[in-house]
């Protein structure tokens, strides 16, 4: 194999030609401790960066033993150099001329640790990094000299500085490992204690604004102290027995006046889906894989979706068992949101009335009275929901403001009072028995799900003359071929390489799972299988 210097040589000897003669420097090449792959020239100076990527040897990261015995560890140890790798990039990679000239750059991870592919580490320790660089330029001149300090200098500089555990601050990967690790296994006890969620005593859920997820600074965020009634104690990994609120599965309310803190407990609880970061402040927040957030998110497309059971008897005779429409409203995308989180297996739906369509949670005594049931094509959540526990097994964790005929149906009520959870239950029963709602329940059977198929031909990701074309720009916005596709609504996507996973995926499904007229509860399925077995890079290998 080539070796770095000869790599360096060669970039000083394309210094002042035409940037197109950079196209020779594709290759790999061995370095002190680590391999170079240079995967991808840009074509132009102003054209997204190229990719390169190092692959560590197992000597030169020198990792210990538990950071990569198991597939947990290796994501945290992973996302722990992800981390430092982006945040050395920022701070020292330099201009070097036009444009991007110089840059170096790599995925920017969020509050959450995710398995990705930017940086990943192998059972055997070594340590790969995918990353981007901008190839230096005067105008469209290869500036040979700056891309040979780039290679030879900029980019050891960084694995010897980021991927290596001697430049680790001591106990730094130790605590992220054990972070995880605590986490998952709250996680893991959460089915068989009965329980949906937990929120341990200490947690910090405020995060710093509305645009940054880091957490509320310890000055003003009142740490998260669970309520005598619902409390619990798990089993932690490292940190011994844990304590704080275990949300049963069934139907839960949260309640409380505006501003106490109701929506920042659901997104925490969101989130727990998700491991966290040491210093996050939800470390210790979990919640089953399969909760949910669902939200109204009118003008959204619908493609043959059963909400027969949410909406039926539409004014002009549409059918609604596998309902289609370019533009939903309030209440149609809400039912479809729920129907399409059962029909994948959700186990616990998570509403907050702030963003759900008024007329598709409740409809109260008065109306009913006005507006007759046959006139009626919604049959609210609120007649849904305990049927979905009672029959199903899903649970609904609801946060109410306004709407106090919910008591009628819930299992347990936790009341917000200046960010304090309070368990208000009891109380709860007593008012809606002194008070009673006087609203007609009406709930008709639950009409089984149908199974939908996908259309493998319908996946089309071609864009002028490829055959293949997609871009993520934001977590919330993929270019998918020509379709630009909205995920905004989905508030449980953390990361842009979320986005661009899912595309990927429903790429890769068109000739696998989705090929064979399989459901698409059992397609998603199997990419889920094959994605956690064979991991996130078998989507990016071509057939031939
Ligand atoms: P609600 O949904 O009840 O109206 P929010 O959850 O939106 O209230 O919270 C209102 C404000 O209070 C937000 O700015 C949020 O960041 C802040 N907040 C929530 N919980 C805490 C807390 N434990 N400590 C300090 N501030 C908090
Ligand atoms: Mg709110």
């Amino acid at each position: 194999m080539t070796s770095l210097d000869d790599l360096r040589l060669k970039c000083l000897s394309i210094d002042g030609r035409g940037y197109p003669n950079y196209k020779q420097i594709a290759g790999s090449y061995a370095a002190k401790g680590f391999t170079l792959f240079v995967d991808h020239v840009q074509g132009d100076p102003f054209a997204s960066p190229s990719r390169l990527r190092v692959i560590v040897d197992a000597l030169s990261a020198n990792l210990p033993d538990w950071s990569y015995a198991t597939p947990t560890q290796r994501i945290a140890s992973a996302d722990f150099m992800n981390r430092l790798l982006s945040a050395y990039f920022f701070k020292q990679s330099q201009h070097r001329g036009s444009g991007k000239s110089g840059m170096l750059d790599i995925l920017r991870p969020g509050q959450e640790v995710l398995a990705r592919t930017s940086v990943q580490v192998y059972a055997d320790g070594r340590v790969e990094a995918r990353f981007r660089a901008g190839l230096p330029a005067q105008g469209r001149r290869i500036l040979g000299r700056q891309a040979a300090a780039l290679v030879s200098e900029d980019i050891p500089q960084a694995v010897q500085q980021t991927l290596s555990s001697a430049s680790f601050t001591p106990g730094a990967l130790e605590e992220h490992v054990r972070c995880v690790e605590d986490a998952q296994m709250l996680r893991q006890q959460l089915n068989a204690r009965g329980l949906i969620a937990f929120i341990a005593d200490g947690a910090i859920l405020p995060r710093a604004s509305g645009v940054d997820e880091r957490p509320l600074n310890a000055k003003n965020a009142k740490p998260f102290k669970g309520p005598e009634y619902l409390r619990v104690e798990l089993d932690s990994q490292h940190s011994g027995p844990i304590k704080g609120l275990g949300i049963p599965a069934g139907v839960t309310l949260i309640v409380g006046g505006g501003y106490h803190g109701k929506s920042t407990l659901l997104r925490a609880i969101e989130r727990g889906v998700y491991d966290h970061i040491p210093g996050d402040g939800r470390e210790m927040v979990v919640s089953i894989e399969d909760a949910v957030k669902v939200r109204a998110e009118d003008g959204r497309a619908i493609c043959g979706v059963d909400i027969s059971n949410f909406i039926n008897n539409l004014p002009n005779a549409q059918k609604t068992d596998a309902f289609v429409s370019e533009n939903a409203s309030g209440s149609t995308s809400q039912a479809a949101a729920i129907v399409e989180a059962l029909e994948v297996g959700a186990k616990c739906i998570l509403l907050d009335e702030d963003t759900s369509a008024t007329n598709f949670m409740i409809r109260d005594a008065r109306m009913q009275a006005l507006v007759k049931s046959q006139d009626e094509p919604i049959t609210p959540f609120i007649d849904r929901t305990r049927q979905l526990f009672d029959a199903h097994g899903v649970s609904t964790i609801l946060v109410v403001g306004g709407a106090g005929d919910y008591f009628d149906v819930a299992d347990e009520v936790i009341a917000m009072r200046e960010y304090e959870p309070h368990v208000v239950s009891t109380q709860v029963k007593s008012i809606a028995e002194a008070m009673p709602s006087k609203r007609q329940v009406e709930s008709p059977e639950w009409q089984a799900l149908g199974a939908r198929m996908p259309d493998a031909q319908s996946i089309d990701a071609r864009k002028g003359r490829k055959d293949v074309s997609i871009k993520a720009y934001a977590k919330e916005r993929v270019l998918f071929g020509r379709q630009e596709v909205d995920l905004s609504a989905l508030e449980q996507l953390v990361e842009i390489g979320q986005a661009r996973a899912i595309a990927q995926a429903l790429l890769w499904g068109k000739g696998q799972a989705f090929a064979g007229q399989t459901s698409l509860a059992l397609a998603l399925r199997q990419i889920h299988e094959r994605l956690s077995t064979e991991g996130l890079d078998v989507m990016e290998r071509r057939p031939g």
